[in-house]
């Protein structure tokens, strides 16, 4: 493609949101930018948990799940800073695959679309005038019709756009941080373990290559009391859970250093800005320990796909299409991100979490009610 030529959609952010997006809009025979800052294959902050809603759409847009003999996950371990625990079966369930795998099998299948798919170029700026986007990055200067920012939690763009909740103060308890490890550990491959301490929880599941993802969100605060330092906070504050301390001791760290993200935050954010439309982590980033963001990610962009007009010059179907994928987006996810702001704040206090074990223990379905809502039907 000419560098002047005018894309119909420039996608921002090579993620789950970015990348599948990118390939449904190819399917059609849309002409297709995707701009991802980072180089593929690599790593990220993620518990590696997909919601089994997704499995269909992944398959729908070229990798064969089924082949890759991925760990399904069905059953549940909740436990309490005390170790306190309740065990269950999952619902619908999910499987588990590392980003580094899925991420890069995705910029694959992209790039077999015919997808103009741009690594290890960074997004610096992004205009709207004359119905049509002019994108400023590290590889140049790209024109498009339509722009999506699929950028994830946090970008150098939100600061771009001025977007509201980058003007807010950073509150230490409501800013987290994010930890991950690759693991080799004895541990069953359908379950998915969910270890709560003081001020934060850890996941555990099975992925792909025989390992298993480690990876836990906690608050900035409870990093600053320990020096910053994350291996003097695991020691002090996770280990105190006796299942994590176990796990910890006896498990193979794959990796030299843990991978860390800071200034987490889940406020809502605008779905579109200056015409730019939102899907995934920026759009609203849903509590982890829903264990559903990546679908989220991922239904989104099957919305918009399904949405997207086709006649991409004409300035009525673009608000058409704004105006719908607000009205969709919402139905789908208002509730979701709602309901995963108020779980975010139950867990991390000892006696709550504690009381909440000790309540649903008896009533299984009670569990798998509250996990549906925050995840959808299969896609
Ligand atoms: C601790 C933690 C654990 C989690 N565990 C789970 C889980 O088990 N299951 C689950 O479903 N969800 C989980 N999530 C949520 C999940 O990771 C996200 O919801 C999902 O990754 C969102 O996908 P996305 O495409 O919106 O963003 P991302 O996957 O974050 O992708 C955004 C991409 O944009 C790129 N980018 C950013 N700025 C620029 C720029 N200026 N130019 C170019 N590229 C740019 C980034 O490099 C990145 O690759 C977890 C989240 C956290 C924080």
């Amino acid at each position: 493609m000419e560098a002047n030529e005018m894309y119909d959609a420039a996608i921002i952010g090579g993620g789950l949101g970015g990348l599948t997006l990118s390939i449904k809009l190819a399917q059609q025979g849309k002409k297709v930018l995707l701009v991802e800052k980072e180089t593929y294959p690599f790593h990220k902050v993620c518990g590696e948990y997909i919601s089994m809603e997704s499995w269909d759409f992944i398959e729908s847009c070229g990798i064969p799940l089924k082949d890759l003999h991925l760990p399904i996950i069905s059953q549940v371990r909740i436990s309490a800073p005390n170790g306190y625990y309740l065990e269950q079966k999952l619902g619908l369930g999910g499987f588990g695959i590392s980003r580094h795998s899925l991420d890069h099998l995705l910029f694959k299948q992209a790039l077999k679309l015919g997808v103009n798919a741009i690594q290890n170029c960074k997004v610096t700026g992004i205009t709207f005038e004359n119905n049509h986007f002019e994108i400023q990055s590290s590889s140049g200067i790209f024109k498009s019709y339509y722009t999506f920012g699929a950028y994830g939690k946090k970008s150098n763009i939100d600061i771009q756009l001025k977007r509201q909740f980058t003007q807010h103060k950073k509150q230490g308890k409501q800013n987290y941080i994010g930890v991950k490890y690759h693991i080799k550990t004895a541990f069953p491959d359908n379950l998915i373990a969910l270890h709560n301490f003081k001020d934060g929880y850890c996941g555990i599941s099975k992925i792909d290559q025989e390992s298993y993802c480690l990876c836990y969100l906690t608050t900035q605060q409870n990093l600053s009391k320990y020096g910053n330092q994350i291996k003097a906070m695991e020691e002090a504050v996770l280990f105190k859970n006796p299942s994590l301390k176990k796990i910890f001791k006896e498990s193979e760290i794959l990796y030299q250093k843990p991978l860390v993200i800071s200034q987490i935050r889940f406020e809502p954010k605008p779905l579109i800005e200056q015409h730019i439309i939102m899907l995934g982590d920026a759009a609203g980033l849903i509590a982890p320990l829903c264990g559903n963001g990546m679908s989220m990610a991922m239904r989104a962009a099957d919305m918009i796909s399904k949405l997207f007009p086709k006649n991409v010059a004409c300035i009525e179907e673009r608000d058409e299409f704004e105006k719908v994928y607000s009205k969709t987006w919402n139905k789908n996810f208002a509730t979701r991100l709602r309901a995963g702001r108020i779980f975010q704040q139950l867990f991390g206090s000892t006696l709550i979490t504690w009381l909440i074990i000790a309540v649903l223990k008896p009533f299984p379905g009670v569990l798998n009610k509250i996990i549906r809502a925050t995840h959808g039907e299969p896609f």
